[in-house]
């Protein structure tokens, strides 16, 4: 291991100062947490697999003309990426009511909703992220109002990509977060796309059967979460044979038993 410095660890990446000025690299973890860190575990090879989640989605939004952080993937866990000022708000882009919406207003999960929402949460550990206003975004100078309408902007291109790019591979969109970041070139500065997009931000659901395919099965104990993971890889083309097994076609059927099961058994 290089000594390069750690400028910041989070709860599923670990950020160390790049190659060059202005670059860092994206250290995926394995660890997961969910209800602001009060439940911690580890989800096996999770990283391994978010990281090659995220590099594909962030080069086809790339490829749509989205300006992301993205430059390129290092190593299994590894990514480089443009440095930014971050944003401190969480985006949350809604099609179907699941998760926090259901529970704040008890609509059942599920349920389409009548449009897509976009809803802005404050970046805040200590305050648990509480959600926000635009009223408030501007009151308190978090974003500018021109930040924030490119920021909505992106935020429903990328919502329409993914839908798109999730129901080819039999995947329902129900809801994701994304977050944004800053770059400046003397006093003018623009908005890109920054974090990642994986299970761990987005609801992910089995067109056909409704099954979970993302970090709801740790947050709910469901079980299966790494089998899940893989799967969404594997529908994305990007887990190869070579990752899955030696000459082994994968079998979600063979899979599902463990997704319905529950958590398996501590070795
Ligand atoms: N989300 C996230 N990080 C957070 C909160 C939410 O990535 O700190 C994602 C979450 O995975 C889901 C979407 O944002 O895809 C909406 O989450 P919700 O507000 O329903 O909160 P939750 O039920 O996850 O607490």
């Amino acid at each position: 291991m290089s000594r390069r410095r750690q400028l910041y660890e989070g709860k599923a990446k670990i950020l160390y100062e790049g190659p060059e000025p202005g670059t860092i690299i994206q250290y995926f973890k394995d660890d997961a947490t969910a209800f602001n860190a009060q439940k911690k575990g580890t989800i096996n090879g999770k990283g391994v697999i978010n990281n090659r989640i995220s590099e594909h989605v962030f080069l086809r939004l790339a490829h749509i003309g989205i300006p992301t952080h993205f430059i390129r993937r290092l190593n299994m866990r590894e990514q480089l990426v443009r440095q930014v000022e971050i944003i401190p708000l969480e985006v949350v882009v809604r099609n179907v009511a699941a998760g926090s919406i259901s529970k704040r207003l008890g609509i059942e999960e599920g349920e389409p909703l009548p449009h897509t929402l976009i809803e802005y949460y404050l970046k805040s550990d200590e305050l648990q992220d509480p959600m926000v206003a635009e009223e408030h975004i501007a009151c308190f100078g978090w974003a500018t109002n021109e930040e924030m309408q490119d920021i909505s902007a992106m935020a429903i291109r990328v919502n329409d990509f993914m839908c798109g790019m999730f129901a080819a591979i039999d995947i329902r969109l129900i809801d994701f977060k994304l977050e944004f970041g800053r770059i400046w070139d003397g006093d003018y500065s623009r908005v890109i796309l920054a974090d990642e997009i994986s299970p761990d931000n987005c609801r992910l659901w089995d067109m056909t059967s409704g099954e979970k395919l993302d970090k709801d099965r740790f947050r709910r104990d469901l079980g299966g979460e790494e089998e899940a993971y893989q799967e969404v890889a594997r529908r994305l083309g990007i887990l190869n044979d070579a990752d899955s097994g030696p000459g082994e076609v994968f079998d979600l059927t063979a899979h599902r038993s463990k997704l319905r099961t529950g958590p398996k058994p501590k070795k």
